[in-house]
């Protein structure tokens, strides 16, 4: 496959921009990232002409897909049409935390900002302001955006910022622990509780090879954060009318987080982020409390309406039915080739989530993990899943970079850009391009 101008263009892009590129996963892919033109359904072309079936989906946002159905679209460009933004309120600000309000029972209130990690940011300022203390606890191998709070690497006795620039006292007051371990957790809570701000927490870790709860672990996680006095926070910036629908992964699990932070879908594809949350943890904002936010675009007008006309089509229309439905489809497909070609790795996701992990040798024991697997105790592949993100560390990332990413792309199949990300089915997606992805795992695996 000739990709000849997205190979100039990385060279042009080397000159003046860092590494290439605007976001840093996006250098990996070998030898060098193919530039997109344009968009169109469930594919992508590129600047060669060249068309791929899309699994990366913007990373998360592109619930609709790339065609966006027509009220979405006009909503969008009434909006745009209308100057671009004011720096003061619209009434589509309130519509849009309305409807989320109305759908996410632990969301009472909002405040909108304009990336998952502003939220993520946001989140944890808060959290430390209501509860006049410093710590907040993380997941090993969570991903809550570029921010100092949470990043971190190393465990609750030996940490440190997993980033130059970060002071290394940052890292005093984020206890990193292992995801799906009660015990640890546990620990923390009776060493340091009384000086725990918050727990933050993706309800599935995206981030790193799609890794399950076990049951009972965020009962857990709610209870401890409960009885010391500290607030429970759920990042579902990827999960958030993802996982669950338009109720979230928090109704999907049964648990009601003191605070959520979103971004991706929400924003129906432009940049975006919120933090939502009981009346009495969210007034601690200013200006009605007194943790300082703000943000000149904040409430984007455009923004809104493509998040807000891009939620109300799902509300409307079979989206979630079609998503997880291809999602099934897909995983079915892949536990079926993992089986016969590569018995050794995972296939892990669920609803419109997928990925298949690369866990050659890994400590997860691997073979194919079925969605939901985790949550069933009846499950027989139970032990194929990963249960915290050291099962997915070893992965045989270079392989996954080097050969299969590649291979698939010249197959007219692009997958996100890293071993350890979800990639995400759209209400564009077609059972063809579920089965003809399928077929490019078989011949490259
Ligand atoms: N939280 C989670 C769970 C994420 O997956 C991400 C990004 N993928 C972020 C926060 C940060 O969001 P953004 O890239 O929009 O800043």
């Amino acid at each position: 496959m000739n990709r000849e101008t997205s190979r100039e263009l990385y060279d042009r892009s080397l000159d003046v921009l860092v590494g290439g590129v605007n976001s840093t996963v996006r250098a990996a892919p070998q030898p060098y990232p193919t530039f997109v033109q344009s968009g169109d359904g469930g594919h992508v072309v590129d600047a060669d002409g060249n068309r791929y079936v899309d699994w990366v989906m913007g990373l998360g946002p592109l619930l609709l897909g790339h065609d966006l159905p027509q009220p979405v679209e006009s909503a969008i460009q009434r909006r745009a049409s209308e100057g671009p933004m004011y720096g003061v309120p619209t009434e589509l600000e309130v519509e849009h935390a309305e409807f989320v309000a109305r759908h996410v029972p632990s969301v009472e209130m909002l405040r909108f900002v304009n990336s998952g990690t502003e939220a993520t940011v946001s989140a944890v300022r808060l959290a430390r302001g209501y509860t006049g203390r410093n710590k907040i606890v993380v997941m090993q191998g969570g991903y809550h955006g570029a921010q100092e709070s949470t990043l971190v690497e190393g465990d609750a006795d030996h940490r440190g910022p997993s980033s130059a620039g970060i002071p290394p006292e940052f890292a005093q007051h984020t206890i990193p622990v292992p995801f799906n371990d009660t015990d640890a957790v546990t620990e923390v809570f009776e060493e340091h509780g009384d000086d725990i701000a918050a727990v933050l927490v993706e309800p599935i870790l995206a981030n790193k090879g799609i890794v399950e709860p076990v049951e009972g672990y965020h009962e857990t996680l709610r209870d401890l954060t409960h009885d010391h006095g500290a607030l429970l926070v759920w990042d579902e910036v990827i999960t958030g009318f993802r996982v669950g629908g338009l109720g979230c992964a928090q109704s999907e699990f049964g648990i009601t987080p003191d605070v959520t932070t979103f971004g991706k879908i929400i924003g129906g594809g432009f940049p975006v982020g919120a933090i939502g949350g009981r009346t009495d943890v969210m007034e601690e904002f200013t200006p009605t409390g007194d943790v300082f936010q703000a943000g000149t675009f904040s409430g984007h007008p455009v923004t809104m309406a493509a998040g807000l006309e891009t939620l109300q089509y799902a509300a409307e229309n079979d989206v979630y039915e079609h998503v997880n439905r291809l999602g099934d489809r897909l995983r079915e497909g892949l536990v079926e080739v993992v089986a016969e070609q590569a018995p050794e790795y995972t296939v892990v996701g669920r609803d419109s989530m997928f990925k298949v992990v690369f866990t050659r040798g890994g400590s997860a024991q691997s073979g194919p993990c079925a969605a939901g697997c985790r949550q069933d105790p009846d499950c027989e592949r139970h032990d194929a899943c990963p249960t915290d993100a050291s099962d997915v560390g070893d992965a045989a990332v270079d392989r996954w970079n080097r050969v299969f990413r590649p291979q698939l792309l010249d197959d007219g199949v692009m997958l996100s850009q890293n071993q350890f990300e979800s990639q995400f089915v759209s209400y564009a997606h077609t059972e063809e391009d579920v089965d003809r992805t399928v077929e490019a795992y078989r011949d490259a695996l």
